[in-house]
């Protein structure tokens, strides 16, 4: 339910945040259990809890309100680079369902990572499910 959605109460201004930027359409706040200093999200204002039920307006503004906070949240940090993350459903790590893009800058100091486990596949196995995706393209 979008109005029980804690995003949600936040874009109404029912719920306190630092707001860091804020568009016709995209709001930036900085996470209040941040996993760096600056670690800031960027959401759309209408709710969707997945990226892929976005419509192409909202995720044209969304993707634009990331490149410039993330620009802003770098320089404000003092930081080298920045991870961009943003999580669909439970099984990828969504908490909280409405789409939402952290952005957290990186120093070399830091001890976060964001790595992964590479899988093994043959490059007939990675060919055959590039043309599985291109069928399922819309
Ligand atoms: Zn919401």
């Amino acid at each position: 339910m979008p109005n029980e959605c804690i995003f949600c109460k936040i874009v109404r201004g029912e719920i306190p945040s630092t707001k860091i930027f804020e568009s016709e359409k995209s709001l930036a706040f900085l996470d209040i259990s941040p996993a760096a200093r600056g670690h800031a999200l960027v959401i759309p204002k209408n709710h969707a809890e997945f990226l892929t039920e976005m419509n192409e307006e909202d995720l044209k503004d969304l993707i634009l309100a990331v490149k410039k906070v993330a620009k802003a949240v770098v320089a404000s940090a003092g930081a080298q680079g920045f991870n961009v993350i943003q999580s669909n459903h439970k099984i990828a790590g969504q908490v909280i369902p409405h789409v939402h893009f952290h952005i957290i800058p990186r120093k070399a100091s830091d001890e976060l990572s964001f790595a992964w486990k590479h899988i093994e596949l043959d490059k007939e196995e990675i060919a055959a499910f590039g043309e599985r995706v291109k069928e399922n393209l819309e």
